[in-house]
């Protein structure tokens, strides 16, 4: 019955082939003889530990092999070692055992303390617990928060001020996001420091085998741990309970694990996690096993990683401080690159790394850990966590390290990484630009016309959000800017226009504050392909302006034509109106302006909106017509709405916006964000990209085009084009033109998951092309498949 851990190899890394992943704070693969013991669990010894038979006893032997395992590591008794489901299901336990414990006394005593002093970073499980049973059971106790200092670590006054108020601690050892070690000693000489009694919880999930955790020197009463953050399995972990603190069942029934947690246990869970502490144990006594590493190869891991990171990044910011984390986490913040960018381009060099914590990348708020440790909002929206594990080996750091490097030389190529000083190994990739290009960050659009013949462009909509990106993008190729328009002044903030002259080192060729560099209403600037007129446009502010792009042959030839583009600012924005309603803008002139136009612009005109708040990239005013009702009656030329009932539509419209703000910023107009339902999205599996008459489009960003290394993954005869996202505004004007030309073509994108691809085919498809699609899960399913197919035909098991 062995068992236990075979003689040699650490990781069955054939799923992994090549794979750095480096994103263990999240979950680890599982230890090669732990998944091991789980099989031999579930095939051999699969008898049920409560049954008196030998079957059952065997299991049991299993059971409570694990379970001295355990106490043997954190210095604890078995009789306090109870198996559960993993960490979050441990703090359920101890949060119920405090509370039960806490209403009972209370009852007995009214002046008992009632407030629970929780560690501003710590883990959404403790937090959200809390607050669901104190809310469910009505209780009279409230939270507070326990500030933390720039490295993250509890700030020990903060936590001896609330002390005499606490009935309950709740501190974590080791911080998932930056791997802050927590002063367990200091914190514990302040709770003790009382007179009352007071429970203390404390989260060793990230901890465990990094830090020694001795629970006989300390007086934690509950203390949580998690398989799957350990080289064990999802779905196993332990609780420990001091023998003298209060415990209450969250699962009862037949009365499993001294009855504080009922139900058949998870034996192959349970086997498994047994052999991973197993090892942590021998690795503890210095004993070598080459499944882990040493404190020490682990040290000199973190220093490689950040001696490449900072030579990559010279600019970077790191938000762990290392003196005082566990050497496996690395959190930083690079200026000029959000966390999902950053991400993509690690993905692309095959390296898994995380924007701040998993658990945070479903909703689109900071870090509540980076907010709490007083980062700037750039360095939290920013944040990268690279976190390996024991098991990570020395071949996986050097190929980290080389993988940095390779980001940041691909960076530097797309022209997105100035400040990069890494030798290149080729010249700049010739990319075709020449064409209007979108930047956009925080839903803020920043345009750039650019003539690649003439090498000259000019900005529209200057924003702070784009500013870095667009210098980067004009320094790196020497661009000669011809003017920087704004297409309307602000209502809360300075235009970013003087700062982009000052930054690019220009001579302001301003005639108007807008940044108009002509006498007339014609812009001839350094380009051979186009001429610019403006328009005033008031009404989302009285000083609004659109600017007309012509074609500039078709415009010398005919005299007069339809603009190819215009950038409409806030006037018109995809699938909405720009706002009436700021003390700087003019509804009837906006009704006006609607309405000259409907005269000026064709049905095929890309419109290029100030603000993207639907992922839409841009529009046409042929689309906002028909999607638009308000706007439609309004410039309906037989039977207009009239001026009266325009201005109450318009201004019951502006009355609705729900949030006047978004990322600090007033919104601009209320979108129509449901124009497109479920059902209609236009999702196709891979397949689609055997038929004929296809154009393939790979919409990734250039930098990790430039990196996939098999970019024609599906072996397609045309390997797709890039077109990404920042010039597929472009590639619509040019599709406008070809509509005719391509109708019997399907347009098939495609991205890393689907996601980007699925932006833009939503976006082809509101503009009227009816047979685009986007490749469901993208490059990573098809991976995927490819990887299950390989695996089970390899499996022993099956
Ligand atoms: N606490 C910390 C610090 C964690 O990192 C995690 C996992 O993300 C948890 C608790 C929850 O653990 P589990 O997934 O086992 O419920």
């Amino acid at each position: 019955m062995d068992i236990l851990i075979g003689e040699k190899s650490c990781m069955d890394t054939s799923l992994n082939e090549n794979k750095i992943y480096f994103d263990c704070n999240a979950t680890t693969p599982t230890l090669k003889e732990a998944c091991e013991a789980a099989i031999c669990s579930m095939r051999k010894i699969y008898g049920n530990p409560s049954s008196p038979h030998l079957a059952g006893l065997e299991a049991k032997t299993v059971l409570e092999r694990s379970r001295k395992t355990a106490a043997e590591l954190i210095h604890a008794d078995a009789q306090e070692i109870y198996f559960t489901s993993g960490a979050t299901e441990s703090i359920q336990i101890a949060v119920i055992s405090f509370l039960k414990d806490y209403s009972q006394q209370k009852k007995q005593n009214e002046l008992l303390p009632s407030k629970i002093l929780v560690a501003a970073t710590e883990h959404k499980a403790v937090s959200q617990s809390l607050k669901h049973w104190i809310s469910l059971l009505n209780l009279d106790l409230s939270i507070v928060d326990v500030a933390v200092d720039k490295s993250g670590c509890v700030n020990l006054e903060d936590l001896k001020s609330h002390i005499k108020e606490a009935a309950f601690v709740c501190t974590m050892a080791v911080n998932n996001e930056t791997g802050a070690i927590h002063p367990l000693k200091e914190i514990e000489k302040i709770i003790r420091s009382q007179n009352h009694p007071i429970l203390w919880l404390v989260d060793c999930v990230q901890a465990l085998g990094k830090i020694d955790l001795n629970l006989s020197a300390l007086s934690i009463d509950y203390a949580t741990f998690s398989g799957h953050k350990i080289y064990a399995p999802k779905g196993i972990g332990f609780l420990f309970v001091r023998e003298s603190a209060p415990k209450c069942p969250f699962i009862v029934g037949g009365g499993q694990e001294q009855g504080l947690r009922s139900g058949t246990e998870n034996l192959p869970g349970v086997a498994a996690i047994g052999v991973v502490l197993d090892v942590l144990n021998k690795r503890k006594k210095k004993e070598s096993h080459p499944a882990f590493r040493s404190e020490e190869e682990l040290a000199e891991f973190q220093a490689i990683l950040i001696k490449a990171l900072k030579a990559t990044f010279p600019n970077i910011m790191f938000n762990t401080d290392v003196e005082k984390s566990v050497s496996t986490t690395i959190n930083f913040s690079v200026p000029g690159f959000v966390s999902s960018e950053l991400m993509r381009i690690f993905d692309a060099v095959n390296m898994q790394v995380s924007g701040g914590s998993a658990c945070n990348s479903k909703t689109n708020s900071y870090s509540h850990v980076l907010v709490a440790m007083n980062l700037e909002p750039w360095r939290c929206a920013n944040a990268v966590r690279m976190s390996f594990g024991l098991a990570t080996t020395k071949e996986e750091v050097l190929q980290a390290e080389k993988a940095i490097y390779a980001a940041g030389l691909a960076l530097k190529k797309a022209c997105l990484h100035l400040s990069c000083q890494l030798p290149m190994l080729q010249n700049n990739v010739e990319t075709n630009l020449h064409g209007l290009l979108q930047f956009n960050l925080e839903a803020s659009n920043t345009w750039v016309l650019y003539d690649q013949n003439t090498n000259s462009c000019i900005i529209i909509d200057p924003t702070e959000e784009n500013s870095e990106r667009v210098f980067s993008f004009i320094q790196c190729r020497n661009i000669q800017v011809d003017a920087i328009l704004d297409t309307h002044s602000h209502a809360d903030h300075e235009s970013s226009r003087k700062m982009y002259v000052e930054k690019l080192n220009l001579k302001d060729n301003a005639k108007n504050f807008l940044g108009w560099p002509s006498e007339n209403d014609f812009l001839n600037f350094n380009s051979n392909a186009w001429i610019v007129q403006q328009i005033a446009t008031p009404g989302h502010t009285l000083d609004t302006i659109c600017y007309l792009v012509f074609e500039k042959n078709q415009f010398q030839q005919k005299g007069i034509s339809f603009p190819k583009m215009a950038f409409v600012g806030d006037t018109i924005l995809s699938g909405g109106l720009g706002r009436t309603d700021f003390g700087i803008s003019g509804i009837e002139q906006f009704y006006t302006s609607l309405q000259q136009m409907n005269k000026i612009l064709s049905p095929k005109t890309l419109l290029c909106p100030a603000h993207d708040y639907d992922n839409s990239m841009a529009t046409t005013w042929e689309t906002e017509l028909k999607r638009n009702e308000l706007l439609r009656n309004a410039v309906n030329e037989f039977n207009p709405m009239a001026f009266q009932e325009f201005c109450r539509q318009k201004k019951a419209l502006d009355s609705q916006l729900e949030s006047k703000f978004i990322h600090g910023k007033i919104v601009c107009g209320l979108i129509d964000y449901n124009c497109q339902t479920k059902s209609q999205e236009p999702i196709a599996s891979f397949d689609i990209l055997l038929q004929n008459d296809i154009i393939a489009i790979d919409v990734r960003d250039e930098a990790e085009y430039l990196l996939y290394a098999n970019s024609n993954f599906f072996n397609l005869s045309t390997p797709p084009i890039n077109i990404p996202i920042n010039r597929f505004a472009n590639y619509i004007s040019h599709l406008l033109k070809e509509k005719e030309l391509i109708k019997n073509k399907k347009i098939i994108l495609l991205c890393s998951t689907g996601a980007r691809s699925l932006v833009a085919a939503k976006s082809l498809r509101r503009l009227g092309f009816d047979n685009v699609w986007s490749i469901d899960g993208g490059f990573v399913f098809a991976a995927l498949q490819k990887d299950e197919k390989n695996f089970f035909a390899q499996s022993q098991f099956v």
